[in-house]
């Protein structure tokens, strides 16, 4: 038990909002433990920002971010801003100038709610999806040329290398290990993409030998987006690139009830920089000042980062009011088919700590 000082980065939109609430049920939880402080700074950093200044977060952002335990995160996206601007100098500027290369990306079928999956609701759903987070698919090499002309070519080359998905495996390997079904799915796309995903594909024959408990399969990644609808139970631990990790987890999320509910985070598995944990997401300008973004994703990801901090029973009592409120069902947010603005889920979530 501790002190911990985490940095939140509203951002944009909704983040704004979700993030508050976020905050106020840590803050509420912090004040139920007596052995439990957390500090917060808040940064202003964003969109906003950048429409005044020209850049989304300060130069020595990286620097400032890593004397905290933790970063406690929004959304970047705004309609006035191009979407590769914000998304690639903030959001993904942390991710990789701290190193958080393995995204986590828990689901469960909360009490109380439906999946809209059309055969009914299955008995459970309980995945948890590792995203590589450093390369792959969005490791940003490429470029422009012969720009604005007719035979303009852009090109994003997708990097896999050797000790990137080494890394990873290891890692989603070992979160199969620790959860009772000792599972993991490994998704690839060797079939069409020969050269990378086929490094892909060898790292894993080699490093999963080495966990001999875990069950594995091999699924491309076409045929995993069905079986999520198809066949939800059979799935636990999924780990697969950064495209395909990201397409499947808002489906993962959408299954299990609502984009709004779904957490995550951004690991730094060495911790020697902070972590990141935020809602998956993004900053909903249409509903933004409405009062009426679903606070529960915000909630859940302040969950994962108090047990990344190492203080399981926090995490727990978090976890638990999220899901008494959904068990209980009088204060469900509008995109779970409840009433409740942002700030009664809040309260209520309050209430249940
Ligand atoms: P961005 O460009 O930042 O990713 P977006 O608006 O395109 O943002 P999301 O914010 O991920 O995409 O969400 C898509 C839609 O889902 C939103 O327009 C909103 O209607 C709904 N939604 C997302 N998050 C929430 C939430 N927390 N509460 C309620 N509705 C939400």
């Amino acid at each position: 038990m501790g002190t911990y000082r985490i940095a939140a980065i509203p951002g944009d939109g909704i983040g704004k909002e979700v993030i508050a609430a976020g905050c106020r049920a840590l803050e509420q939880l912090a004040n139920q433990k007596s052995d439990l402080k957390i500090e917060f700074e808040t940064f202003p950093w964003g969109s906003d920002m950048y429409l005044e200044t020209g850049e989304m977060m300060p130069a020595d952002a990286l620097e400032t971010l890593r004397g905290f335990d933790a970063i406690y995160f929004g959304s970047a996206g705004d309609p006035r801003v191009p979407d590769h601007v914000s998304l690639w100098k903030l959001r993904l500027a942390i991710c990789q100038g701290l190193d958080q290369y393995a995204n986590i990306r828990p689901t469960k079928l909360l009490p109380g709610l439906a999946s809209p999956l059309k055969t009914g609701t299955p008995a459970t759903i309980d995945w948890f999806i590792v995203r590589e987070n450093s390369e792959g698919e969005y490791s940003g090499a490429g470029g422009r040329v012969h720009q604005a002309l007719s035979n303009e070519v852009g090109l994003d080359v997708s990097v896999i290398t050797r000790e990137g998905a080494e890394r990873i495996q290891r890692f989603a390997l070992e979160i199969a290990r620790s959860r009772p079904r000792k599972k993991l799915t490994f998704v690839t796309k060797s079939n069409a993409q020969r050269h990378a995903m086929v490094l892909w594909d060898e790292v894993f024959e080699v490093v999963s030998t080495d966990y001999p408990d875990v069950q594995t399969d091999r699924v491309l990644v076409d045929a995993m987006a069905a079986r999520f609808v198809t066949d939800p139970e059979s799935i636990d631990t999924v780990v697969a690139t950064n495209l395909h990790a990201d397409v499947l987890s808002d489906l993962a999320a959408a299954l299990s009830g609502s984009l709004g509910l779904a957490p995550t985070g951004n690991i730094n598995p060495e911790r020697n920089a902070p972590s990141m944990f935020e809602p998956i997401h993004g900053s909903a300008f249409d509903i933004m000042g409405h009062g009426s973004a679903n606070p529960l994703g915000a909630i859940w990801s302040a969950s994962l980062m108090l047990d990344h901090l190492g203080e399981t029973d926090a995490a727990s009592a978090l976890f638990d009011a999220i899901e008494r409120v959904t068990g209980e069902g009088s204060q469900l947010p509008r995109d779970l088919g409840g009433q409740a603005g942002t700030d009664e889920v809040t309260q209520a979530v309050c209430d249940a700590i």
